[in-house]
């Protein structure tokens, strides 16, 4: 029986290990076993985490964190969690293998997933021109004609970065104006290769074996037209995953796991959450990290608690509240 598994290996969840593991738990860590790393994974530069003035290439950072965790005593397991049983005191994490660990405490760090488009053909066309990913494929797309949908951070990232392989990048955006971070959209306007398609949304992606082109509606007259390119690259935004926990832990209404408070302690006790899966507003990988760290001091006293055998009010959470929630 462990103290402690954490489920996740981005930010939130090498943060909580770290922390879990310098205050000798022991912690496992279940990283996934293709997308470890979290979204930091399918990013080039990071120029926004403290301490790197020159930037970090994300999956570099990433690399540090799992070392950094690994030095402390963190275990980590590449493998996927398909179910977990969170309702008794002691919690079940079942993973592909059938292989089944038990522990005291669970930190869900599970991230957010790439959100589509829901359009008829965009899976058929998965890999074939159609991707989520410029760092991951972008490569492929030398000399093309390609576009980016979205109109946030995501996007305007992933077509400053295409715009290198790329002869010419459409941005396709549902408004008028971005969500982007002034800094990325003004990277994004200096850049001759990218063209703004404003006011337009993809209504179908076009291709028998790989993508040719799309269709646009205008949001405004409802007007169609066909552009025609190679390539299409969705970055519209994520999902928090919470898949696992459905019927379970109860979720927010933009679908993240709820948590009390300022804390990371959700409807059940030794449960708890940390990173994208309960943030609908920042989903920075800095605000990450410090939610794992909220997560794993949570877990800490609420071990303290359950090991000295103090009733549900004796030891008092960081933020003052009663360690073991009562569900
Ligand atoms: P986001 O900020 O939620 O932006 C999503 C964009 O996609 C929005 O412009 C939205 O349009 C559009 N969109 C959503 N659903 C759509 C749909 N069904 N069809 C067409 N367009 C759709 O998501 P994000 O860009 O992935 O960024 C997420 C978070 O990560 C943000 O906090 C961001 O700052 C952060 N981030 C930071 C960096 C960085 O600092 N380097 C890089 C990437 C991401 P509307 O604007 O009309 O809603």
């Amino acid at each position: 029986m462990r103290q402690i598994i954490v489920i996740g290996s981005g930010p939130a969840g090498y943060t909580a290990a770290l922390y879990a593991a310098r205050a000798d738990l022991r912690p496992l860590l279940i990283a996934s076993s293709v997308e470890a790393g979290g979204e930091l994974m399918n990013t080039t530069e990071v120029e926004n985490f403290p301490g790197f003035p020159e930037g970090v290439m994300g999956p570099d950072l990433m690399d540090k964190m799992q070392k950094q965790a690994e030095k402390f005593g963190t275990e980590v397991l590449f493998e996927d969690v398909t179910a977990v049983d969170l309702t008794g005191d002691v919690k079940i994490v079942t993973l592909a293998s059938g292989e089944q660990h038990q522990a005291h405490a669970v930190i869900f760090a599970t991230g957010s997933a790439y959100r589509k488009l829901g359009l008829k053909d965009e899976d058929r066309l998965s890999g074939r021109g159609v991707s989520w990913c410029a760092t991951c494929d972008g490569f492929f797309f030398r000399g093309r004609t390609i576009a980016v949908v979205g109109g946030g951070d995501s996007a305007m990232e992933e077509a400053t970065f295409l715009s290198r392989f790329a002869e010419k990048v459409y941005v396709i955006h549902r408004r008028d104006s971005l969500r982007a971070s002034k800094i990325m959209q003004d990277r994004a306007f200096a850049d001759d290769k990218i063209e703004f398609v404003w006011n337009a949304e993809v209504v179908a992606v076009n291709g028998e074996e790989r993508v040719t082109g799309v269709t646009l509606a205008d949001t405004a007259t409802g007007e169609r037209r066909e552009l025609e390119l190679q390539g299409l690259f969705v970055a519209i935004g994520n999902d928090p995953r919470v898949h696992l926990v459905h019927g379970q832990l109860d979720l927010t209404e933009d679908g993240t796991i709820a948590v009390q408070g300022r804390s990371s302690r959700t409807n059940l006790p030794g449960v708890f959450a940390a990173g994208d899966v309960i943030d609908p507003a920042y989903r920075q990988a800095v605000t990450a990290a410090a939610s794992g760290t909220v997560a794993a001091l949570d877990a800490e006293h609420y071990l303290a608690a359950l090991h000295e055998g103090l009733p549900h009010h004796a030891v008092p959470a960081p933020d003052g509240d009663p360690v073991l929630a009562t569900a």
